[in-house]
């Protein structure tokens, strides 16, 4: 038996490995046939192989603080190396909950409210298992980061998606569109605020339109607030803090972003003690939990974080790669959009588009990578194919990199004008 692999250096494209056709054996199933690599991995893939300096995947060049890397030591000599309770640790949730309570504005109940998973991408699975039976639809705002529709069909529902607009100001909610997008089949919204990849922060009439929305049509809100330390204009406001949403919200988070720990997988999920119990259900029997070792670091961190002002620090510093950053791309040309949270930068490349001969946001970013030597995020990943046209001309570019990272990247850009 042989298999098919993608392209040397890339990673192994599932849609390649047709078993039933390499083993006669019958054939996978169809919530994975068509899913190919994810675009975030192949990038990094060939920023390596053409020694590019990596602004796609969005993951920090430089680790995480270093009281969290003490904390971590000590829990590896510690004694926390068996399973913990599914929930995750108790110290942690209550850390969670506290760390949480300003922009919730509530403290929630770590026994019955907190759940730590694997990542914010488990608990946003997790989330939809627990309440997405077949038939119910769920409404995605693209651009939409890229595991929420495969997550959606995986738990078995249907993406139902409604387009940012682009604006003098960056990007606008559609109110209308999202009035269209409800129905009685709406089981929930996917929202997202510090947004992935546009840098946007919902206002406070988006986040009560979306609230509205899901009141209308009794449904949930799954709001993932992964980037919800990192805004830059106004403060991070979370949906569940509004009036009602408390028990239809799950708040979905995690400790990559903040402290540049995106490989330590340790998120959660805070939602009402219903809707909790019945997350736990397809979290305990998915993961069962998440590492403990790294939990009790993070709950030490976390507390340690919030005694030295390390947000403020990191905010302040993500403030100046993002002007940084800013400048070396409207320096050679590009038009750079606002961005007002995450550590994403959207570019117009239009005025390179005969230069890199193409205008196509994949083939420029293939043509970037492998001419200039800087990679970036095709946004057209993020889009279905009927709002597509809205994330025509732009790449998407990452700031989470060390000073010297980003002044690399500016030398190479230059070579553009
Ligand atoms: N949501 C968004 C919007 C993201 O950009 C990412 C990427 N980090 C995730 C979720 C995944 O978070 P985690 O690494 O905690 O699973
Ligand atoms: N969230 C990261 C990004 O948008 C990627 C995460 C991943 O690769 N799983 O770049």
């Amino acid at each position: 038996m042989s298999w098919k692999v993608g392209r040397p250096g890339l990673p192994v494209q599932p849609a390649d490995i047709t078993l039933a056709k390499l083993t006669g054996m019958k054939a996978i199933a169809a919530r994975v046939a068509a899913l190919g690599p994810s675009p975030f991995a192949e990038m990094t893939a060939l920023a390596q192989r053409y020694g590019a300096v990596n602004l796609g995947q969005g993951f920090p060049d430089f680790g995480p603080p270093a009281f969290l890397q003490d904390a971590l030591l000590h829990a590896a000599m510690s004694s926390a190396h068996q399973y913990s309770p599914p929930p995750g640790l108790p110290t942690l949730r209550e850390a969670v909950a506290e760390m949480l309570a300003p922009t919730l504005g509530f403290v929630a109940d770590p026994e019955q409210e907190v759940t730590i998973t694997v990542g914010a991408t488990e608990g946003l699975a997790a989330a939809l298992l627990a309440l997405i039976e077949p038939g119910d639809e769920v409404v995605l705002i693209e651009p939409a980061y890229d595991s929420y529709a495969p997550q959606v069909r995986m738990a078995g529902g249907t993406p139902r998606s409604v387009s940012l607009q682009r604006s003098a100001a960056g990007w606008d909610l559609p109110l209308a569109a999202l009035q269209e997008a409800g129905n009685g089949r709406t089981k929930a919204i996917v929202l997202n605020t510090p947004h992935n990849p546009t840098g946007k922060v919902f206002s406070s009439g988006e986040l009560a339109a979306v609230a509205a929305f899901a009141r209308q049509w009794d449904a949930y809100v799954l709001s993932d607030e992964v980037y919800d330390r990192l805004t830059f204009e106004r403060p991070h406001v979370s949906i569940a803090s509004l009036p009602d949403m408390r028990e239809r919200t799950v708040t979905l988070g995690s400790v990559g972003k903040t402290f540049a720990a995106t490989g330590w997988r340790i998120g959660w999920a805070v939602a009402s003690p219903e809707l909790t119990a019945a997350l736990r259900g397809a979290h305990t029997f998915g993961p069962f939990c998440a590492p403990t070792p790294l939990q009790a670091a993070v709950a030490q961190g976390l507390r340690t974080a919030r005694e030295q002002g390390y947000e403020d620090t990191m905010r302040a510093e993500y403030r100046v790669k993002r002007d940084l950053l800013t400048a070396a791309l409207r320096a050679v040309g590009f038009e750079v959009l606002p961005c007002d949270g995450t550590f994403f930068l959207l570019a117009d490349w239009s005025p390179f588009a005969e230069q890199a001969g193409t205008h196509d946001d994949r083939e420029f970013c293939r043509w970037l990578v492998r001419e200039v030597g800087v990679a970036a995020i095709a946004p057209s990943i993020f889009f279905s194919a009927p709002h597509r046209a809205q994330g025509a001309h732009l790449a998407r570019f990452v700031f989470c990199k060390t000073l010297s990272g980003l002044e690399e990247a500016a030398a190479r850009l230059d070579r553009l004008r």
